[in-house]
């Protein structure tokens, strides 16, 4: 058997095979139907006898490499690449459940999945609970016959909080529920939930896998059995990928482990910096010696990831003042990017809670996300702290 190769070189040589032309980089196959050699070529394609590309909605080089290399670094089976990562999200779900059947979901999750759990699937008689992450204990209490899927997020967005995924995983095989992880903080580089018993593992490419804020994806990988029925929703319902997108993703994986170090070393030292300044109430940030699931994070994540969050002293004003004082970091809600992003979640991302649910999972009015980017951490920081001098 051939040796097993390191992280880093899968993530560069994991490649679709070279074309009559002898390329060195892939190039990008934007192609809607892919042709038959003959009529029984065509037929056992259709019959699936034969493995083979019929039609950019099922399969593409492209997507098909992304696919493979995403399922190597995260140590998966299959996968399926989608248009979002809230495609991802919608496909797992809507794919796998049926009518009447019951989610447990973490309480802090991405706010299109409280959308998709609370306003949509309800429409198919599919429901969910909340479990409380400050409260693991109360979870099995909240497990019914009819539950189905256990979904979770973690480092969660934007409290970072974590969720012990090897316990979490003891708790599904107990209770037979599926077992599926959005893994979008921390990439497959800094964190692997399939090592702990995740059954599927769910990304937003848009993030730190394109890492450049270029392109919108998302990519599903975990147990053959899952992915089989997701490539049948997917296939005939058509959350695919363009291939071009695909290309750019499978491209920016060659440089996840670079970047991912980069924005890690940035994290620290903002995260140190933010801890001392006094206009700071506190700061979170899952490698910092404040944070107190400390111990978790260097269990399950080799280092902390690119976000930092931070509660400003005083009102929702003083948090205002600090967002309009920037002057070279990005006002935006992305995340993942090469540029340092502030947002306010509060009033934006997670506006759509209502208080009570923002409380529930510390989002208050002065606490600020920053998404680290990868400029230099001295320019970061004086921004930062000129925006803090009031
Ligand atoms: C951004 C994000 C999503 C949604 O991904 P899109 O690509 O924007 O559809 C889902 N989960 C998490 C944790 C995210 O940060």
């Amino acid at each position: 058997m051939p040796k097993k190769k390191k992280f880093e070189t899968d993530a560069i040589r994991t490649q679709t095979a070279a074309s009559e032309q002898r390329e060195h980089s892939v190039p990008v196959y934007m192609t809607s139907s892919f042709t038959f050699e003959s009529a029984e070529h065509a037929r056992a394609l259709f019959a699936n006898e034969q493995e083979g590309n019929v039609y950019s909605r099922y399969s593409n080089p492209n997507t098909d490499e992304f696919i493979s290399k995403m399922c190597k670094l995260e140590g998966a089976e299959a996968g399926v690449a989608t248009a979002s990562g809230m495609a991802a999200i919608f496909v797992t779900l809507a794919g796998l459940l049926k009518q009447g059947d019951h989610i447990l979901a973490s309480r802090s999750l991405f706010g299109s999945s409280h959308q998709i759990l609370s306003q949509i699937l309800p429409r198919w008689g599919i429901s969910f609970t909340y479990a409380d992450i400050h409260n693991p204990e109360s979870w099995e209490a909240q497990i019914r016959p009819n539950t189905k899927l256990l979904f979770l997020e973690t480092p969660s967005n934007p409290g970072l909080d974590l969720i012990d995924l090897q316990w979490a995983g003891k708790l599904a095989k107990a209770h037979n529920l599926i077992y599926v992880v959005d893994n979008c903080f921390a990439t497959p580089y800094l964190q692997r939930p399939i090592e702990f018993g995740a059954d599927l593992v769910q990304h937003s490419a848009t993030k730190f896998i394109d890492g450049q804020g270029r392109a919108i994806g998302g990519v599903i990988v975990g147990r053959e059995k899952f992915i089989e029925e997701l490539r049948f929703f997917a296939r005939h319902s058509g959350p695919a990928m363009s291939p071009f997108n695909a290309w750019l993703f499978s491209k920016s994986l060659e440089t996840l482990p670079v970047r991912m170090d980069r924005h890690c070393d940035n994290a620290e030292i903002i995260a140190d910096f933010l801890g001392n300044h006094k206009q700071v109430h506190f700061v979170k940030y899952p490698f910092h010696k404040d944070h107190p699931q400390n111990k978790l994070a260097r269990k399950q994540m080799m280092r902390g990831g690119g976000v930092v969050c931070f509660e400003i002293k005083g009102s929702f004003e003083k948090a205002k003042t600090f967002i309009d004082n920037i002057e070279l970091l990005s006002r935006s809600a992305n995340l993942g990017d090469t540029r340092t992003i502030v947002t306010h979640p509060a009033s934006t991302t997670h506006s759509k809670l209502s208080d009570k649910e923002r409380e529930a999972v510390g989002i208050t009015l002065g606490l600020i996300r920053i998404a680290v980017g990868l400029e230099n951490s001295e320019d970061i920081i004086r921004d930062i702290e000129q925006a803090l001098s009031f």
